[in-house]
């Protein structure tokens, strides 16, 4: 199969043809319909973090039909429709049991399968699969958690984004923040996690929904998606704007962007006994800095959110729902399309603001 492979960070990726071994027990063969290229992917890419196994197949976000199925596969089928889920669970730990599977405490090492190997090799050596899916190959092989079925009237290159992007944005306002009707709310940064978190505010009945970057053709799509209010950080204060339009600030502030800054300011923002979720994660060893006063006094909440507390085997059936009801965009958010030979392409206009989402399509 084919697949986009990083051997070094900071280095472009190549287009190989990778070797992928049988779906073992409890596993599933997906053939790939599309990928999201994903911020998280780039940052693996562009060394921001470490502890990035390589070779390695990147890609968190996409969506196929089942090819084969391992020994023991119980909940999908050859010809099923799947969206990939990055967070593999066991189903049985204290995590997983009590409703919160993406804390589950049996994932499989990163990069592997639960077993500790790979199902893709090149030239006889290993390579590792990002997010555990590895979405941007033609096939790939997952454990059986990470694939979720959906309904086959689901256009499949739109159910792509659900896996990671979608879900982390609208979850993290729908699941883990829970935001009420008539709340307040800021979103700092406006790239793919940022516009879903602004779709999960309209779904929400939040009001306003104040979208902060620092890039105006970002904002625009921000506006796009259901945002009330634009605010560009590089040319005002984000705070004192957030102050002006609200009064003592947002009842809930989100931080899509990887940005330590913007953590700080999002926190800042809300208004007493507001909560302020933090979902894009800075470069390795980075520290946020807050006022313990701003926090205790007020009551403010300060809390993380990892694939917005999705409970995949119910979100991601719930979001495509929403689609097909016309109460989610998706279309909007493919600003391009890909093969999968223009991945470092896809890359580039990424890093640079230029697309919503950029779209791998095999
Ligand atoms: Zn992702
Ligand atoms: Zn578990």
């Amino acid at each position: 199969m084919r697949a986009a492979v990083l051997f070094e960070q900071k280095k472009p990726l190549g287009v190989e043809e990778v070797d992928l071994a049988d779906p073992r027990e409890g596993e599933v063969m997906v053939r790939m319909v599309a990928s999201g290229v994903c911020h998280s992917c780039l940052h693996a890419a562009d060394g921001s973090w470490t502890n990035v196994k390589v070779p390695m197949v990147l890609g968190d976000e996409g969506a196929g039909v089942v090819e084969k199925v391992g020994p023991g596969v119980k909940s999908v089928a050859v010809g099923d429709h799947v969206i990939l889920s990055w967070a593999p669970s066991c189903g049985r730990c204290r995590y997983c049991v009590t409703g919160r599977p993406v804390l589950c405490e049996r994932r499989p090492p990163a990069g592997c399968m639960f077993d500790g190997t790979t199902r893709m090799t090149l030239r006889g050596q290993p390579v590792y699969h990002y997010g555990t899916v590895a979405t941007f190959g033609s096939m790939t092989v997952v454990p059986e958690s990470c694939a979720i079925p959906i309904r086959k009237d689901m256009p499949l290159d739109r159910a792509a984004l659900i896996g990671c992007s979608v879900t982390t944005g609208v979850c993290s306002v729908l699941n883990v923040a829970q935001v009420p009707a008539g709340a307040s709310m800021a979103v700092f940064g406006t790239g793919g996690i940022g516009l879903n978190a602004i779709q999960g505010g309209v779904i929400a009945g939040a009001h306003p929904i104040i979208a902060v970057d620092v890039n105006d053709a970002k904002l625009e799509y921000a506006r796009a998606l259901g945002a009330t209010h634009l605010v560009n950080g590089a040319r005002e204060d984000a705070i004192e704007a957030i102050r002006r339009l609200t009064g003592a600030g947002v009842a809930y502030s989100f931080v899509a962007v990887g940005d330590t800054r913007a953590a700080e300011q999002a926190f800042e923002a809300t208004e007493p006994g507001g909560t302020c979720v933090v979902i894009g994660l800075p470069p390795t060893g980075s520290r946020i800095s807050i006022d313990p006063g701003r926090l205790v006094g007020p009551q403010r909440v300060l809390r993380g959110s990892s694939y917005g507390s999705a409970r995949t085997f119910v979100d991601f059936p719930r979001l495509v729902d929403l689609y097909l009801a016309g109460k989610l965009k998706l279309d909007e958010l493919i600003t391009r399309r890909y093969d999968i030979s223009e991945v470092n392409e896809a890359f580039r206009a990424l890093a640079a603001g230029e697309v919503a989402r950029g779209l791998i399509v095999f």
